[in-house]
C-alpha cells in the first residue's frame, strides 16, 4: 500500500493549522465555543466519539446503539423541558438543522388543508436567521415583526400577524442577538386559539434556562412544553450541552404532526429510505458524545454548570454598566448579552461597540461585533457586540473583566467607522449583475481578502455590511467566503 505522507507529518501540519485558530478552550473566545472547563468531559467527550466513529447513524435498525442513544437523549431533553408521553423527538446535526426541521414540518402540516397556497412564518426580528434559511429553503413567506431598539418584541404586535396562512409562529428562548426572552406564553395563547403551531427556538437557551432565575432570583416565566400552545421545542447539545458540533435536539408535541417531519420513500430500486433529518449517512459521534454528557452530568450537573455561567454573567454585566459610554442592550436572560454605545453620555465619552470589540481582542479576548439592523416597519437597531458567556468564564474573569475595561478607555470618543464613506466613488451596485471576479474586485478595492487573509481589525468590514444594501452585501460575503476555500497557488 503506496503512502503519500507520514502520519506524524500529517498531523503535526493539522495541529500547526489549529494553533492558527483562536482557543477553543479558558474563555477565550465568546461565541461559538462552549468550554465547560472540565477536563474530564472532554475526556469523556473523547472516548465517547472514538467509540461511536465507524458507525453510520442513517439506520437505526442496523445499527442498534444509534437508536438507543437517540431515545435516551430525547428522553433526557423531555424531561428537562417539561414535555409529557406526547412530546416525542430527534436528535439533529445542530441548531439550523433542527430549525429547519421545525419548519418543514409545520409547512406540510399546514399544507395537508391548505393544499394551493404559500404559507407565512412569522417571527420577530430577532430570530435566528436559520429561520430565514428554512423560509428560503421551504418556500415559506418570511414575516419578521419588528422589536423595540432593545430587541423586545410585543406580543401584540405578533398576535396581530397571526392569521390563516401562518403555518408557524416561532419564538426564542431567547434570541442570540440580545438575549431577550420572547413572550411565549402570550404568543402561544393566542396561536392556539387560532390552531396555529408555535415553535420556541431553545437552541442556546435550551440547557440552561431551566436552571435560570431573573435578575431577582425569581423563576422566568413558563416558555417550554408547560405552555400549552407551545408545538416544538429546539435545543442543542453543541452548546450549553458542551457536546462536540453536530448534535441538537428537536421535540415536538404529538406523534401525528412529528411524522411530517420525515421524508420517506421506496421509489427507487436501492434501499428504503427513511429519514427524520436532513442527512442520509452521518456520523453517530456528536449523537454519542451529548448521550454520554448527559448521562454524566444529569439534570445536577447541567445546572451547577449554570450556576456558574449565571454568577459570571451577572459580573460581566456589572463590570460594562460600570464602563463609561457602554451599556447592556435590553433586558437579557440567560448568558449571554449585547453591548452598545451609551447615548446618554456626550459623543466624546462614548464607546463604539466595534471599535471595542477590536481592543479587546488586542487584550486577548474575541467579542463577537454585531451590525446595526434597519427594520423595514420598525426602528433602527445599533450596532452591538455580543458576549456569550460559559462555565469557563469564571476562571478567566478577572482578567476578562480588566480587558473589557482597558479596550473601552483605548476607543472612548472614536466614532464608528463610516461605512458610506468606505463606500464613496462606488456606483451603485447590482447584486444580480455583479460576477464572482468584479465583486472579488471589489473586495479588494476596499482592502478586504488579500491572500486569503481577513483583516485584523473587523469594525470597517461591519461597517461595509451596515453601508451596503443587504443583497449586495450578501453577494460580497458569499465571494469572500467562496475565495477563502478555493485551492490555492
Ligand atoms: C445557535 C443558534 C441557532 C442555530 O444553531 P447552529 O447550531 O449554529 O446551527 C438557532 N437559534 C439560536 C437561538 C441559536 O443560538
Amino acid at each position: 500500500m503506496s503512502r503519500r505522507g507520514d502520519a506524524d507529518a500529517i498531523i503535526e501540519r493539522l495541529a500547526a493549522l489549529r494553533g492558527e485558530d483562536p482557543p477553543t478552550h479558558g474563555g477565550r473566545v465568546l461565541s461559538y465555543v462552549y468550554d465547560p472547563g472540565l477536563g474530564e468531559l472532554d475526556l469523556l467527550v473523547a472516548r465517547a466519539v472514538q467509540a461511536a466513529l465507524p458507525v453510520n447513524g442513517l439506520d437505526p435498525t442496523t445499527f442498534g446503539s444509534v437508536g438507543v442513544l437517540e431515545a435516551e437523549l430525547v428522553g433526557f431533553m423531555r424531561e428537562l423541558l417539561h414535555g409529557d408521553e406526547g412530546v416525542v423527538g430527534s436528535a439533529t446535526s445542530g441548531g439550523t438543522e433542527s430549525c429547519l426541521l421545525a419548519v418543514k414540518t409545520a409547512r406540510d402540516v399546514w399544507r395537508r388543508t391548505h393544499p394551493d397556497g404559500r404559507p407565512r412564518l412569522v417571527a420577530p426580528v430577532t430570530v435566528h436567521a436559520a429561520f430565514q434559511k428554512a423560509a428560503a429553503y421551504f418556500d415559506l413567506v418570511l414575516d419578521l415583526v419588528p422589536v423595540s431598539p432593545e430587541g423586545v418584541v410585543s406580543a401584540a404586535d405578533v398576535v396581530a400577524r397571526l392569521g390563516d396562512d401562518v403555518a408557524l409562529v416561532v419564538v426564542s428562548a431567547p434570541n442570540y442577538p440580545f438575549a431577550g426572552l420572547d413572550p411565549v406564553g402570550e404568543v402561544a395563547a393566542a396561536a392556539s386559539a387560532a390552531s396555529i403551531p408555535v415553535h420556541v427556538d431553545a437552541c442556546i437557551g435550551g440547557l440552561v434556562l431551566p436552571f435560570w432565575t431573573d435578575d431577582a432570583g425569581a423563576p422566568l416565566p413558563a416558555w417550554d412544553f408547560r405552555v400549552p400552545g407551545v408545538t416544538s421545542i429546539s435545543a442543542d447539545l453543541h452548546k450549553y450541552g458542551y457536546a462536540p458540533k453536530g448534535v441538537s435536539v428537536l421535540l415536538q408535541r404529538g406523534r401525528d404532526r412529528q411524522r411530517h417531519q420525515y421524508f420517506a420513500t421506496t421509489r427507487w430500486p436501492g434501499y428504503p429510505v427513511v429519514n427524520p433529518t436532513m442527512l442520509g449517512s452521518k456520523s453517530a459521534s456528536p449523537l454519542a458524545a451529548g448521550w454520554a454528557i448527559a448521562e454524566w452530568l444529569g439534570a445536577d450537573g447541567f445546572a451547577e454548570l449554570a450556576a456558574s455561567t449565571a454568577r459570571s454573567t451577572r459580573a460581566l454585566r456589572t463590570v460594562v454598566a460600570g464602563i463609561e459610554g457602554l451599556r447592556v442592550v435590553g433586558d437579557p436572560v440567560g448568558p449571554l448579552f449585547a453591548v452598545t454605545a451609551d447615548e446618554r453620555v456626550p459623543p466624546e465619552r462614548r464607546v463604539d461597540p466595534h471599535h471595542w470589540a477590536d481592543a479587546v481582542r488586542r487584550h486577548g479576548f474575541v467579542l463577537q461585533l454585531q451590525p446595526a439592523l434597519a427594520q423595514p416597519d420598525g426602528p433602527q437597531l445599533p450596532p452591538t457586540t455580543h458576549l456569550t458567556v460559559t462555565p469557563v468564564t469564571e476562571s478567566v474573569l478577572g482578567e476578562l473583566s480588566t480587558a473589557l475595561v482597558a479596550g473601552a478607555d483605548a476607543v472612548r470618543g472614536v466614532p464608528h467607522v463610516d461605512g458610506a464613506a468606505l463606500l464613496a466613488g462606488l456606483p451603485p451596485l447590482d447584486p444580480a449583475a455583479l460576477d464572482s471576479d468584479t465583486a472579488w474586485g471589489l473586495l479588494q478595492g476596499v482592502g478586504i481578502g488579500g491572500a486569503g487573509e481577513l483583516p485584523d481589525a473587523q469594525a470597517p468590514l461591519v461597517a461595509l455590511i451596515e453601508a451596503l444594501p443587504a443583497p449586495v452585501a450578501e453577494r460580497l460575503l458569499v465571494e469572500l467566503l467562496g475565495r477563502l476555500v478555493e485551492p490555492r497557488g
